[in-house]
């Protein structure tokens, strides 16, 4: 008998994405089916919501299954209160909204709901990068704008007792250097190894900005690019090698545009190494594999075990 499709929605800033997913395959090959729309910023809180319900009854449709038992999952940027508000979200109008709560009203019917490093997490864990390791715990980093990251514990989001488990963008890495971040802290990883800090850090050693992949380029005839990539593998290496002396997981898998970054994976890897606590680093640290989709299918993996 084939396996129930899973339905996933991967609410982002610019696109709602939603996907039928055979949770028996890998990789890509799991999507049976894909649908992008803009998420419609303009028309407030009240739009989006209902551009999500309508884009699940139209996957659900197309495929076959009833909306009201297919599992169905739902990962998008920030993070949940204990009161179930939305926060942290970089769209901005869900903050502080029961969106969840709000959605399975709109259904008539209960959802599973997650970040989207989480999401990541998951996808890249169970089909992924990850998947040798799916057994044991994978830590998924998301290094872009920002720096967030999630764990999987057997297949599963451990989402923690409060739920910030894999949270690594706000630990201080160079608590006695850089401005106060956001968050309240000083010499937060996130101000150091972030999209972001790269290109602000660079553009403040060579008088004019440049993107993250220039920079890059770069290496070896701009001595501007040297240091501004030293100060990012610097602050890799000690907030990674905190990360592994406290998990010590099975694998951990880069996602986020830094994850394009090809010296990660080699000087980076050496500087995790060094500072790890151990004589020697067998933690593999591997680029992710299902790139933009991994938050959608994390989505739709949400809902397998409910
Ligand atoms: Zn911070």
């Amino acid at each position: 008998m084939a396996a129930p499709l899973l339905l996933g929605i991967d609410l982002g800033g610019t696109k709602i994405e939603a996907v039928a997913l055979d949770g028996s395959a890998g990789g890509e090959e799991a999507i049976v089916l894909r649908r992008r729309v803009p998420t419609p910023r303009d028309g407030g809180y009240e739009a989006i919501l209902a551009g999500v319900a309508e884009l699940s009854r139209e996957v659900a449709a197309e495929v076959g299954v009833d909306l009201r038992t297919a599992p169905l999952g739902v990962g998008m940027p920030g993070g949940i209160t204990r009161a179930g508000l939305v926060k942290n979200s970089n769209t901005t109008c869900l903050n502080g909204r029961p969106f969840r709560t709000d959605l399975e009203a709109l259904l008539g019917r209960s959802i599973a709901f997650d970040n989207d490093a989480n999401c990541f997490t998951l996808a890249e864990a169970r089909l992924g990068a990850a998947s040798a390791h799916a057994g044991g715990v994978v830590f998924g980093v998301i290094m872009g704008t920002g720096v967030g990251g999630g764990i999987a514990v057997r297949g599963e989001v451990w989402p923690g007792a409060q739920g910030i488990a894999g949270e690594w963008g706000h630990h201080a890495v160079f608590p006695d250097r850089g401005p106060l971040c956001y968050c309240g802290g000083r010499g937060c990883l996130e101000l150091f190894a972030s999209g972001t800090a790269v290109e602000a850090d660079y553009a403040e050693r060579a008088g004019e900005r440049r993107k993250l992949a220039e920079i890059a380029e770069r290496r070896g005839s701009d001595p501007h690019a040297d240091a501004a990539i030293a100060r990012l593998l610097e602050a890799f290496g000690r907030g990674l090698a905190n990360v592994i002396d406290i998990l010590d997981p099975s694998a951990v898998v880069l996602g986020g545009g830094l994850s394009n970054l090809d010296f990660l994976y080699s000087e980076g890897r050496d500087r995790v190494a060094s500072l790890v606590f151990n004589d020697e680093l067998v933690t593999p640290i591997l680029p992710n594999r299902l790139g933009d989709s991994a938050g959608v299918i994390g989505a739709a993996l949400l809902a397998l075990a409910r």
